[in-house]
């Protein structure tokens, strides 16, 4: 498509400056090669013509043929409208028009035959139909059959650019004769028996059958998706070449110590594992770049703890990043009091770390006597300087920015290695694509003798019973989460509902301590309110998802989620993590109202009947898209896609995937003359695509 790229599309006859800025603006179109990329999102058929008198209001666009008998304008100012009396023979009805009626007046007659095509409706009892294509029967030969319709901002509809005008641009330009260059090399093509690239793109803009155009969108997505992995595979290839990372290749007392002294259990096989993946990476002279996906409970912390012994093990400091003040105490104080014994020096740097605290931790980074430092993003400020920080790990890496991670490369000459930790797994096919060219390794194994969750749904007339049941469990001895949503367009209204949630619980529970938190809370509030929880002299918590990532309070068994049919599955998901981490059986209790629409009640319904996160994330990305689920990683998307859809063309991924393999196995540089074309598109594509492997 070289020449296409290069052609401007002003020079497109009925296009010119004007519009071209505007399409630009609006669209982003600014070349041919971008406007033949811009796809239909469904279409229209052209191709039959119906009655009037069949007409009903559930239809979608029809085309009619017939004569207008007369034309009135009737109301004033802003009632002002013209309406058409129509008929085909079988009946007639009105064509109404509310703007631009001056010029639609002269530009039609009565007695001609006219072809209108629109969305059929009724007003009070009368068909009718607003503002409808209309043309002569002779000029409509041309585009009979399917057509496509284009997505179109409300100022390009404003400014009188409409779906079939770009129907018409676009059909120009494919069959002008700038060349469109198919740059796939052929061994591709036929490998994966795709439709050359001229053929998909007129076909996707003007269908000829459905067989051909759904050959035609594959391999269009296709191409978006092979040109990705293919960069994503060099980058990764790049930055294994280059990147000098520090070789740990002692594995010495500390690492070795706290695994025969200080660990309370037996790691399980899947946590060996993955300490095993992380070990060999750090020895290999390169940085490591790994991130590791396990279940809630799973016990990546402890992965992490051993990780960074090993750091410490050979000279070097240790970083762990939580996304929250609550996280990052709980992680500290957990690895502080595992590693006591040893002797390691650890601290916690958080915003509200006193400034003469600050000021020794700042000291003690610098001349190397603090081994590991743990906190939220105050870790990645300016002013914190390492000696020689070697190994980081970001915990629930789905809260970071890109460019927070970024600043992490900055502390050190030597890159250090990065772990990454999530909790949300990442459906396979997505991970590919958005993580391509990291490592990644997943910790698919729970601890023993974990019972499992048991997950109910109840409706908010069982509250009654619900109630009862939170009675047994505190009677036990045992604590309870109740979350509520908290999501920012009500705000107001939601935290309403958290404060009246808080006083009803109160009331019910009297004999029992609520404590009480959320986002808007001061930190130290925060602070406070959780810590009576952690040390149990709360038995209740009322809160919003503050808690839901990383909180570990182990004598909590029941988990009350208020408007369940509010959250996500992964949300759902990452809650639930909060109980089921002692020994008792532990309860989830999903609250919803009991109106809610089909596919919430399946979501929930999907929560009672597993509990595996590999299958909620793949669940959750088919019912919401995957744009949800980037949502959830807060990193989005280093590039975009046109018409492949992350969702739903796993297969074509995978196939591309595989495609990217072969070629970069067989022609690492794209040197060879059969892959120049290939080469270049590449370049022109990837201008665009964020560096994606520098993602800590
Ligand atoms: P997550 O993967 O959700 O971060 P954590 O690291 O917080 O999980 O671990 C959850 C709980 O499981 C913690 O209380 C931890 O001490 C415990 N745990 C971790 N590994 C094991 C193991 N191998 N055997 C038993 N308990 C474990
Ligand atoms: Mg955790």
């Amino acid at each position: 498509m070289n020449s296409l790229r290069s052609y401007d599309i002003k020079y497109l006859k009925g296009v010119g400056p004007r519009r071209a800025e505007l399409l630009r603006k609006e669209l982003g179109i600014a070349s041919g090669y971008d406007l033949v990329r811009h796809f239909p999102t469904h279409y229209l058929d052209r191709s039959k013509i119906y009655t009037v008198r069949e007409l009903s209001d559930d239809m979608p666009y029809v085309q009619l043929r017939g004569r207008f008998v007369t034309f009135n304008v009737l109301g004033e100012g802003a009632k002002m409208r013209m309406v058409g009396l129509f008929t085909d023979g079988t009946a007639t009805m009105e064509i109404v028009w509310f703007k631009r009626i001056k010029a639609i007046r002269e530009s039609l007659t009565t007695g001609t035959e006219y072809i209108v095509f629109g969305k059929p409706s009724s007003y009070m009892g009368t068909r009718q139909m607003s503002h409808p294509e209309i043309d002569l029967p002779s000029a409509i030969t041309a585009q009979q059959g399917m057509r496509g319709v284009y997505p179109l901002t409300e100022r390009l509809r404003n400014s009188g650019i409409t779906s079939r005008l770009l129907s018409g641009w676009i059909r120009t330009l494919l069959t002008s004769r700038k060349t469109i260059v198919d740059s796939l090399p052929q061994g591709v093509i036929a490998d994966n028996r795709l439709m050359s690239l001229g053929e998909a793109l007129a076909e996707i803009h003007n269908p000829t059958d459905a067989q051909k155009l759904s050959r035609a969108k594959m391999r269009l997505k296709f191409d978006e998706l092979i040109y990705i992995q293919v960069d994503m595979l060099r980058r990764s290839l790049r930055r294994k070449s280059i990147s000098v990372g520090h070789r740990l290749t002692r594995v010495g007392e500390m690492f070795n110590r706290f695994y025969r002294e200080c660990l309370p259990f037996d790691l399980t096989g899947a946590q060996k594992r993955v300490i095993k993946e992380i070990r060999a990476d750090v020895n290999t002279g390169r940085q490591m770049n790994r991130l590791v996906q396990g279940d809630v409970g799973s016990g990546k912390t402890l992965v992490a703890l051993m990780s960074m012994l090993l750091a410490v093990d050979n000279g070097l400091q240790a970083c762990l990043m939580a996304p929250t003040e609550i996280l990052a105490t709980q992680h500290y104080e957990t690895i502080s009091s595992m590693v006591k014994p040893l002797g390691i020096k650890v601290a916690l740097l958080t915003g509200s770390t006193g400034t003469k605290a600050r000021r020794e931790i700042h000291s003690a980074l610098t001349d190397g006597s603090l081994s590991i430092l743990i906190g939220t993003h105050a870790v990645i400020e300016e002013t914190v300087e390492f000696r020689n920080l070697g190994f980081v790990v970001i915990d629930e890496q789905h809260r970071f920015g890109v460019a927070q991670r970024a600043r992490l490369w900055t502390k050190n000459e030597v890159a250090p290695h990065v772990l990454v930790m999530t909790a949300t797994p990442i459906p396979r096919t997505l991970a590919m694509t958005v993580y391509g060219d990291l490592d990644v390794s997943v910790i698919d194994e729970l601890p023993p003798g974990r019972k499992p969750i048991e997950t109910l749904l109840r409706y908010d007339e069982q509250r009654a019973q619900v109630y009862r049941a939170v009675y047994g469990q505190l009677r036990l001895g045992r604590q309870v989460y109740i979350v509520y949503p908290l999501i920012e367009e009500n705000e107001k209204l939601d935290l309403r509902s958290l404060e009246e949630g808080y006083q009803i619980v109160h009331d019910t529970f009297r004999e029992y301590k609520v404590a009480f938190v959320h986002g808007r809370m001061k930190p130290a509030e925060k602070d406070y309110q959780m810590g009576l929880f952690a040390s149990h002299e709360a038995d209740i918590l009322v809160a919003t998802t503050v808690i839901e990532v990383g909180v570990n309070v182990p004598n909590a068994s029941v988990m009350i989620i208020e408007n369940a049919e509010r959250f996500g599955l992964s949300q759902l998901h990452q809650l639930r993590g909060r109980v089921g981490r002692g020994a008792d059986q532990s309860y989830c209790i999903l609250m919803s109202k009991h109106q809610i629409a089909k596919t919430t009640r399946q979501r929930l319904e999907l929560m009672t009947q597993t509990s595996d996160g590999f299958i909620i994330a793949e669940a959750d990305m088919q019912m919401r898209g995957p744009g949800d689920i980037e949502g959830t990683m807060q990193s989005g998307i280093p590039f975009d896609l046109h018409i492949a859809n992350l969702a739903t063309d796993g297969q074509i991924i995978q196939l591309a995937r595989r495609a990217a393999e072969k070629l970069i196995d067989e022609d690492p540089n794209l040197s060879s003359p059969g892959n120049q074309l290939f080469a270049r598109e590449l370049a022109a594509n990837s201008a665009g695509i964020r560096d994606w492997s520098r993602i800590s």
